[in-house]
């Protein structure tokens, strides 16, 4: 068996925290390949070796003196070396990047060092072979990850290799500079490796326990998610769902290996396995609900709309010409709806009416603001009765209006427009009915 572990910042922020990974990867000898971030926060007001990095390089940027800075930077690694009694300098390492700092070497390679020095301390820490990513990730001169040179690379090189430590988040351009992730990134990279050792599974190791079916700012402690698709975990986390980077699911997807979302402070929990198809049958009737708030709908009325070849056409063409994207589109027989994020239509509001009235002559634009979007997703929904009306019964009993309905015909989620203030109520009657009742 092959395993790539990833480990997150809060895992590494703190030798004590990097002594919790040791325990881990020691525990199983299958875990081969380790990624790591950065360090991330120690206590909650910390800040993120990352963040401290964009701040040191935008002082070195602007002529500034950025000494103090990158002294600070080092002494978070420091804590780390001397809590686990490393016999490792890295002063040279911070002698070339203060020296690169002042010739402009680039915000990704200020932001990159965060993970390459935290590799060579886990390297160190964990006595494994430390490759630095630069070697073997690649981007295209426009900063464009470059799958098929960095799967052939990245094979080869591992080929043989038993052990290894990969920093996460960052790779090289075809021009030589050093190119990043978006932030998170660490979690692609893991994705990344895992398919080009053709992993028998990925592990990420973070802070939680897993997917929660819900979020916990509106339930208190939610129940872990045990299994959820690829599918399933793409509609939760485009409507707001966050442990993993939505990125890091597309190599494996197409790999076919699972992802194991674990607790580094609680290696005990089995965490929640992230797998392209299941015959294991989801605990309750939902997987998650999810949600966002702050769209806007734009409701458009005209008599015998139904008729009209190509109405739809134009008034999405509206929508498209003024630069927004749209999320939902629910239509009658004479209206047609469509639903946008609040903040990109503001300001293209009047644009945008105008634009309407003369591509499709509506006899009336009604505008609606603050609504929120949440989606109940779930594969067991389909071929299952009655999940919509046990939705909607909730929802009527917890005196929330319902605004819009949309079911794919997928079956695997019907997403449900109310308005902001509803939004908690609607979350916490739908988690009640589908989860607390069944525990
Ligand atoms: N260190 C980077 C960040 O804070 C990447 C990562 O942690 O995955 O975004």
């Amino acid at each position: 068996m092959k395993k790539v572990v990833k480990f997150g910042g809060s895992s590494l922020a703190s030798a004590e925290q990097f002594q919790k990974v040791g325990n881990i990867i020691h525990a199983d000898k299958d875990r081969r390949y380790v990624v790591p971030s950065a360090p991330g926060k120690r206590f909650s007001e910390d800040i993120k070796v990352t963040d401290m990095l964009y701040d040191c390089y935008r002082a070195a940027e602007s002529g500034k003196d950025f000494s103090k800075k990158l002294q600070k930077i080092q002494a978070r690694y420091q804590e780390i070396i001397s809590g686990l009694k490393l016999e490792l300098s890295l002063d040279e390492e911070f002698e070339l990047i203060a020296r690169n700092f002042k010739e402009q070497a680039g915000e990704d390679y200020a932001a990159s060092r965060g993970e390459y020095l935290n590799g060579i301390v886990m390297a160190n820490y964990l006595d494994m072979e430390f490759i630095d990513a630069a070697e073997v990730i690649f981007f295209d001169e426009n900063g464009n990850f470059d799958e098929a040179k960095t799967d052939k690379c990245l094979s080869e090189r591992l080929e043989g290799v038993e052990f290894a430590v990969i920093p996460g988040f960052y790779g090289k351009r075809a021009d030589g500079v050093i190119n990043t992730f978006s932030r998170g990134g660490s979690d692609i990279t893991g994705s990344i490796v895992a398919k080009a050792v053709k992993a028998d599974l990925y592990e990420n190791w973070t802070d939680v326990s897993g997917f929660l079916v819900t979020d916990p700012r509106i339930i208190a402690n939610p129940e872990t998610i045990g299994t959820i698709t690829y599918k399933e975990l793409r509609e939760l986390s485009y409507m707001g769902a966050t442990v993993l980077h939505e990125d890091a699911i597309f190599p494996l997807r197409s790999a076919g290996i699972p992802i194991n979302i674990r607790n580094t402070n609680r290696p005990q929990d089995s965490g929640t396995m992230i797998v392209e198809s299941t015959c294991s049958k989801p605990k309750y009737t939902i997987t998650g609900i999810a949600g966002k708030k702050g769209f806007a709908s734009i409701n458009i009325e005209k008599d015998m709309m139904n008729s009209e070849i190509g109405f739809g056409r134009k008034v999405l063409q509206v929508f498209e010409e003024n630069g927004i994207s749209f999320e939902h589109v629910p239509s009658g027989i004479d209206t047609m709806t469509v639903y946008v994020h609040q903040d990109e239509f503001q300001e293209k509001e009047q644009s945008v009416i105008a634009g309407l009235h003369r591509a499709v002559q509506p006899d009336t634009i009604e505008l609606e603001s603050d609504l929120a979007l949440i989606a109940v997703v779930g594969r067991g929904m389909k071929r299952n009765r009655g999940t919509a009306g046990r939705i909607f019964s909730a929802l009527a009993h917890a005196h929330v209006n319902v605004k819009m309905i949309d079911q794919g015909s997928s079956e695997l989620n019907i997403i449900i427009g109310v308005e902001n203030r509803d939004f908690e109520a609607a979350i916490k009657a739908i988690y009640d009915i589908f989860v607390t009742v069944c525990i």
